[in-house]
């Protein structure tokens, strides 16, 4: 485990915890956010989604989860054991940006096969994690910015964990541009079939630093453990591993 180190929080002066890699903390104690490098105020919008869930409650959804579906054992809920509920804010950018990818490939699904051009457009409120460590699950999670309120740090439960952000404005705009033009080309397999050239441009509207609350569950069944992952805002069960078992 990295050593934490501390910076004074430059409104409150507390003292605000960073690890290595980190580079944009928020003060638990008056919510304010700084760049630790500079020290400086951090000039984005910051938002908040509201956790919506007790641990009683979260412990409720993932049961129901456990009795629902055809494809998991018939006696998970009854024979499993929560081990592990840990509610973590997860740090995101939202990018909102309009992409463009226009194209031209080739068609080969009829004879002869023909040259086809064509363009893609698309606005999106794109979602990168500012953490570095992979396994989360960013494509199923469809945020619900509709409910985004400005970062307020008397929301945080007591019992939670806030994560710093390990990433900047910029590094976040290249990877949702990258992440953009891969899912352009994937669509653009709908038109041709081979690719001659593609290029996207985008186009960024707004960006928004937002905290999520997102339930990391774990769970025992039968001597072995697995992990569920749940959106605390709306309850959407993001990841969760199902024991293999035969009829
Ligand atoms: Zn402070």
């Amino acid at each position: 485990m990295a050593v934490a180190q501390s910076i004074r929080c430059s409104h409150c002066g507390a003292p605000v915890e960073f690890k290595p890699g980190e580079i944009i903390a928020t003060c638990k104690y008056c919510g304010f956010t700084t760049v630790i490098q500079t020290g400086e105020a951090f000039t984005f919008e910051h938002s908040l989604l509201l956790n919506s869930y007790s641990p009683e409650q979260m412990e409720n959804l993932v049961k129901d989860w456990m009795r629902s579906g055809f494809m998991k054992p018939p006696d998970l809920a009854k024979k499993s054991k929560i081990t592990e509920k840990n509610l973590v804010y997860l740090p995101f950018w939202v990018v909102n940006v309009e992409a463009s990818t226009t194209y031209k490939g080739i068609f080969e699904r009829i004879a002869p096969p023909i040259v086809k051009e064509g363009e893609i457009k698309k606005e999106y409120n794109w979602l990168v994690l500012a953490r570095q460590a992979a396994g989360f699950p960013t494509r199923a999670y469809d945020v619900p910015l509709a409910g985004k309120i400005p970062y307020d740090f008397r929301r945080i439960e007591g019992f939670a964990k806030l994560l710093n952000s390990e990433m900047e404005r910029t590094q976040a705009i290249e990877i949702a541009k990258q992440q953009i033009d891969a899912h352009h080309r994937f669509l653009l397999q709908q038109d041709i079939d081979k690719v001659v050239e593609a290029t996207t441009t985008v186009n960024i509207k707004q960006m928004v630093y937002l905290h999520a609350p997102v339930w990391f569950i774990k769970y025992e069944y039968k001597g072995n453990s697995y992990q569920i992952i749940v959106d605390g805002a709306v309850g959407m069960v993001l990841k969760g591993d199902i024991p293999a078992f035969k009829f």
